[in-house]
């Protein structure tokens, strides 16, 4: 970039303004991290006491790091580098806050903020990327750009997945996902088995076990890349069947024997069966570790006994990959925990009863839900059902160690639901773009409009950090770091697509709210994608602001 650009200066003031709020950052864990310790270490209880300020913390972080990453970027458009400015002047603005009210909060000198608040840099910024005029002209660029909004740096075979998967769902997924939608359908098996040719569930599973992660390394970035292009044309009935083979295959690579990596794995790989995650009780969600589905020890394996809810996809999968109690001794939280693999047929519809040989029973019935349709997610009742050792992950050595390889499943659903949440954006963003230049308000087309153009332009800006922070940390991810952020972009990203799926639907009126609309399926998908994977309190206190808490103490 020529240095003499006014683009240039904002970059550089931006750079600036971030360096000193990251100090102020520092400050507040600083302060913060001894109040949450007791000898050095993070103690639940005297962090429970200040949730809210971990709370905040955790945002703040997230819009910081994605301002950073925004900024920060070299040979990029034009045009991204002016979104990836409209971001950083608008996380820098609602960081600020964020920070003020915790130095208020932890009584440390507010001094160093309010400089930043009235400095002359963040003027300049706010001048140059966020004032109205500027955003309104930059709404009406992305409006008319056919260039990729914030685009990365993909390899070449990263590319050319994108760009077939991207027809595939256009040809293939859109047609059916209104209506999949609206009559809560269960995915087709027709388009199940597109699924299955084009190597969907084998993403994250190595080579040699049939899968097309290449051996010896993983390929974050094409996994992300295939769900947001799956994710744009359906949420529930296409990017999200991704989920549930990631997290199992992750899970067993961490903790099975070689025996169940050759026999499950390759199955997995080509969606024969298709499988399930069965986490979630009716009294325990974001608290894995106090589970308590009953495994009981019985000859050749264990009996099941309880309740799951919430587990989606679980009718048509043949594998449900269960967390249980498989030790009746409470006080070992979630070392008491194992993974054990159910199999059972694949049934359609919205209820399924499976009886085992032996009496073992099976029950599931579909939760009504507002979005997400197309898998269905059950309640599930297990009845003295029977599972064998042989589909213990990590057999008698994985015992006690289900939350670990639950986590581990988790880590790679976790960056997989931010390529999900990027893929709803795009398409609420598309659609918003496209009903703007159709609808004629007050004698003019609506994308004509100040405001319009404001709103295009901050969309488009909070889509291109997003997806400009969620490549980064996949890459991260693939050199063995990258865990905290994978939350933290998680985080983010589900938070934007709340936001950017709002925006999407405001600006389409009265329509927006019309079932027809897919703008409006885009905005209640949008809206499970907070309480999945990891909700969002529970991310941000127990994962994001740990971590930054525990890096403080080490200070
Ligand atoms: C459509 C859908 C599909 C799903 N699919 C699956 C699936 O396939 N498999 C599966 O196992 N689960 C699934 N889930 C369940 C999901 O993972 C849980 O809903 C989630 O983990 C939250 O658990 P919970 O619902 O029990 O909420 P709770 O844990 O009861 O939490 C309630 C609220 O309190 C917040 N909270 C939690 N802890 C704290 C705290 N310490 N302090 C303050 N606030 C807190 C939470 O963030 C949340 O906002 C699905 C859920 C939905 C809605």
């Amino acid at each position: 970039m020529n240095p003499f650009t006014p683009l240039a200066y904002a970059t550089v003031d931006a750079t600036a303004l971030l360096d000193r709020l990251e100090a102020c950052f520092d400050a507040v864990t600083s302060r913060l991290a001894p109040l949450c310790a007791r000898d050095g270490k993070l103690v639940p209880a005297r962090l429970d006491e200040h949730q809210w300020s971990s709370y905040q913390l955790a945002l703040a972080d997230a819009d910081l790091v994605a301002a950073r990453a925004a900024v920060s970027a070299d040979d990029i458009s034009d045009l991204d580098r002016r979104l990836g400015l409209a971001f950083a002047a608008d996380a820098i603005v609602s960081t600020l806050a964020k920070l003020q009210d915790l130095h208020v909060a932890l009584d440390l000198d507010s001094r160093p903020l309010h400089d930043i608040a009235a400095s002359d840099p963040l003027y300049r910024l706010r001048r140059a990327a966020a004032h109205p005029e500027v955003l309104a002209k930059l709404g009406a660029a992305v409006a008319n750009a056919t260039e990729e909004l914030g685009d990365v740096p993909m390899d070449e075979q990263t590319s050319m997945a994108r760009d077939a998967f991207r027809r595939f769902a256009e040809d293939v997924v859109e047609p059916m996902a209104a209506e999949i939608h609206r009559r809560d359908l269960t995915v087709p098996e027709s388009l199940l088995r597109s699924m299955r040719e084009m190597g969907v569930f084998g993403l994250s599973i190595p080579e040699d076990y049939g899968g097309s992660s290449p051996a010896g390394r993983e390929n974050t970035p094409m996994m992300i890349a295939v769900t947001e292009a799956l994710s744009e044309a359906s949420l529930a009935a296409a990017g999200s069947l991704i989920t549930r083979p990631e997290i199992l295959a992750r899970a067993i690579l961490a903790g099975g024997t070689d025996e169940q990596k050759a026999h499950w794995l390759p199955r997995i790989a080509v969606g024969d069966p298709l499988c399930a995650i069965s986490i979630t009780e009716p009294d325990y969600g974001s608290d894995v570790a106090s589970l308590s589905l009953k495994g009981t020890r019985t000859k050749g394996g264990w009996l099941l006994n309880g309740a799951k809810t919430w587990c989606t996809f679980a009718g048509k999968a043949g594998v449900l990959m269960v967390v249980a109690r498989t030790d009746p001794d409470r006080s070992l939280g979630h070392r008491g925990l194992s993974v054990l693999l159910v199999e059972k047929p694949s049934y359609e519809g919205h209820e399924f009863t499976f009886v085992q040989e032996g009496g073992g029973k099976l029950t599931g019935r579909a939760i009504p839900t507002i979005g997400y349709r197309g898998m269905h997610s059950f309640d599930l009742a297990f009845e003295n059902f029977f599972v064998p050792d042989a589909n213990v992950i990590g057999q008698e050595k994985g015992l006690g160690k289900g939350f670990y390889l639950t986590m581990a499943g988790m880590l790679g659903g976790r960056i997989q639901t931010a390529g999900r949440a990027l893929g709803v954006m795009r398409a609420a963003l598309k659609a918003a773009i496209r009903y703007a230049k159709d609808r004629r308000v007050f004698g003019a087309p609506l994308v004509d409009y100040q405001l319009t153009q404001v709103k295009i332009a901050q969309m488009a800006a909070r889509f291109a950090a997003c997806r400009r922070l969620a490549y980064a940390v996949g890459q991260q991810l693939d050199t063995g770091s990258g865990r905290m952020e994978a939350s933290l972009v998680k985080l983010l990203a589900c938070r934007s697509a709340e936001i950017v799926t709002r925006e999407a639907l405001q600006i389409h009126g009265g329509m927006g709210y019309a079932e027809e609309s897919a703008v409006s399926r885009y905005s209640v998908d949008a809206r499970v994608l907070s309480i999945f994977e990891g909700a969002e309190e529970t991310l941000a206190l127990k994962v994001v602001a740990r971590s930054l808490l525990e890096d403080a103490l080490k200070r």
